[in-house]
Order: C-alpha cells, then structure tokens, then sequence
C-alpha cells in the first residue's frame, strides 16, 4: 500500500450519511469511492474493487458473488450479517468484516436495547394507539388502558449484548427477570429459565435477542405460540425470521398474544401496504411495526462505521503487512 497503484479500493454502496471522518480515515490508506449500489450492481463491486461496504439493505446474494472476485473484504458495520451468504463469499475467498466480537466497542452501544425497552413501554401503555385518538381530536382516557410492568415477569430469549442490557432495565423497572440461553451463562439481574418453553409459559413480556442463523430460524413458531402465557407480550428487535411471521398473526388473531411490537421483519425487501404484517398493523391495535430502527439513533451508526475503519485496518495491515 505503498503507492497508488497499491492502494485497496474501496467501494462504500450505502453512503447516505456515511460518517464523515470514517471516510477521512479510510481515503489516508485507500481509494474510496461511494456510490448508492443497486443490489443487482453488487455483482460487479465484487468484481472490481477490494472492499464492499454495505449496511443492511444491500445482500449479497450467492448469485451476487462472482467465481473470482477482486474483493477481499465485505465490511459492515453492524452485528447481524444473515443478509450476506457467508458460505457463497468463503467459498470465493472473501470475508466478512463486522462488530461481531468487537466486544468492548458493543458494549457502548445500547441503541437497540433501549428500543426494544420503548417498544415494550408502548405496546404495554397503547401509546401509538392512544396518540392516533388524540391526533384525531379524541381524548378517550378509558379506552387505552395498559399494564403496569412492575411486578410482571419478562422473558428474554438470547442472554448476548443486548439481552443482557434489556435484563437491567426491566431489573430496574421492577419486574422479575428470566433468561434463556443455550451457549451463554444467564446472569444476575436475570435468573436462568429451565427451558426455552418453560421461560415462555411463565413470561408475561417476551423479548428476543438472539442472531439468525440456522438454530433461531423459525424459533417461535406455532406451537412455541401455543406455550406462551395467554396475553403475553412479545418484542422482536433481533431478526424478522426468528418468528414465523403466519403463526404470529393467528396468535394476534386468536388474542393468545395480547400484543406484539416488531423492529425487524422476515424479508424486508418486500415491505409493502398488502403485507401481511403491516396490512394487520393499519387496521388493528394490538401490532406495533418500527422500520429496522433500533441501531439507527443519531451518531451511533457513524460511530460504529468509524469502529470498523479500524477493524479494516488492523485486518489488512495484518494480512499484507
Ligand atoms: P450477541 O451475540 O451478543 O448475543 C446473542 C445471544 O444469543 C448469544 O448469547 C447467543 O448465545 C444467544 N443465542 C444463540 N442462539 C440462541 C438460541 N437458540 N436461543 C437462545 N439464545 C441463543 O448479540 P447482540 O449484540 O445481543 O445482538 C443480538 C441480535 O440483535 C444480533 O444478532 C442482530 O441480529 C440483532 N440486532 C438488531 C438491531 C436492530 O437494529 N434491530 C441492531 C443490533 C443487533
């Protein structure tokens, strides 16, 4: 990387907003180009320059991947990577670059935690509910009665990063905290539920925070529904497909749930008035949907791109030093 002609070229495909000094960083070492990428251009980035940047809305696809790409690197700047094929890119020789395991830099970042909190608070308060009477000029106090959460027993399905936070806010609002996880010791303030269907039939507030992958996919489904407490709560701020999206509307449907609050959808490339989900949300009260919101708070995401500049670098000076 001595001179031009070795400088790495780096091609950022979801520059709205990008972070300004990230990009000052990246241009002190490399030729970086920011352009808005189509998915179906993802092919040719791969093609020509050595880094791909995305955040979530650009996948790649195993059709996105060439037989023998320049790139070396897919970086983003987020922990979920289940919208890139892992194995399509390993098998070509690129991997993938995000904060998983950046440890100590994810425990300043509590965005989707704090998230997963308000949407629990609005669903057990009605608040989007109660606000769309008053915006249409009623003032119904009796209509949006909620639940108070102190007292009540939340379940928090994924004991990582995030669901470690969101077990000392509910701790500190005074509910009694239980936690499954297979892979991670459950700690205090959480006490350690016997079971994934033991922790749902007990739980009055469910809270998922576990990554996608092949052991989560379809995690609540039908008859995990069927466990659950009747009138229980359920927020998802971890992936849409951890849910199976059809058994969560009979379970809205059927007032199993009493309510349900979504960050996150199973394909969210196809969000439109007629699906499924959101056609259920306009017309009910019982189902809050946020656009993939959780991690985009103000100065995080520019935090976490400036992060990842630094696991770039420490990951190219290491492998051509
Ligand atoms: P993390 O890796 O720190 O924690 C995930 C935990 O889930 C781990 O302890 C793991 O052992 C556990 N787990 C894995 N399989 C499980 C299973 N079958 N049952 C129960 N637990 C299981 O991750 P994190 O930083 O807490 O983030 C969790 C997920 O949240 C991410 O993978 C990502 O998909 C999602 N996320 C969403 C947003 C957003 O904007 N909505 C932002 C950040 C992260």
């Amino acid at each position: 990387m001595s001179n031009r002609a070795d400088k790495l070229r780096i091609l950022i495909a979801e520059p709205s907003a990008f972070s300004e000094a990230a990009v000052r960083e990246l241009s002190s070492f490399a030729d970086v180009t920011l352009r808005e990428t189509a998915q179906d251009g993802m092919r040719d980035v791969l093609e020509s320059y050595d880094v791909v940047w995305v955040r979530l809305a650009r996948r790649v696809r195993r059709e996105d991947v060439p037989e023998r790409p320049r790139a070396k690197w897919v970086v983003v700047a987020a922990t979920g990577t289940d919208h890139l094929d892992r194995m399509a890119l390993e098998e070509a020789g690129v991997r993938i670059l995000s904060l998983r395991g950046e440890r100590a830099f994810l425990e300043t970042i509590s965005a989707t935690a704090e998230l997963a909190l308000g949407l629990l608070l609005a669903l057990a308060r009605r608040i989007p509910w109660a606000f769309d009477g008053v915006r249409r000029g009623a003032w119904d106090r009796d209509a949006f009665r909620g639940l108070e959460l102190r007292g009540l027993r939340a379940g928090i399905i994924g004991f990582g990063r995030l669901g470690r936070m969101m077990a000392r806010y509910l701790d500190a609002m005074g509910m009694e905290v239980s936690a499954y996880d297979p892979h991670a010791p459950v700690t205090a303030p959480a006490r350690a539920a016997e079971s994934l269907d033991a922790l749902l039939a007990e739980s009055d507030v469910v809270s998922l925070h576990v990554p996608l992958d092949g052991t989560t996919h379809g995690l609540i489904g039908r008859a995990r529904f069927a466990r659950m407490k009747r009138g229980a709560l359920l927020v998802n701020t971890s992936r849409g497909a951890v849910i199976d999206e059809g058994a969560l509307l009979d379970a809205l449907r059927d007032g199993v749930l009493g309510g349900a609050a979504l960050d996150v959808l199973a394909d969210e490339s196809a969000v439109s008035s007629s699906h499924a989900l959101v056609a259920h949300a306009a017309t009910h009260d019982n189902l809050l949907l946020t656009p993939h919101i959780g991690g985009a708070a103000h100065g995080v995401m520019q935090r976490a791109e400036e992060h990842m500049v630094r696991v770039l670098r420490r990951t190219v000076g290491g492998e051509n030093p």
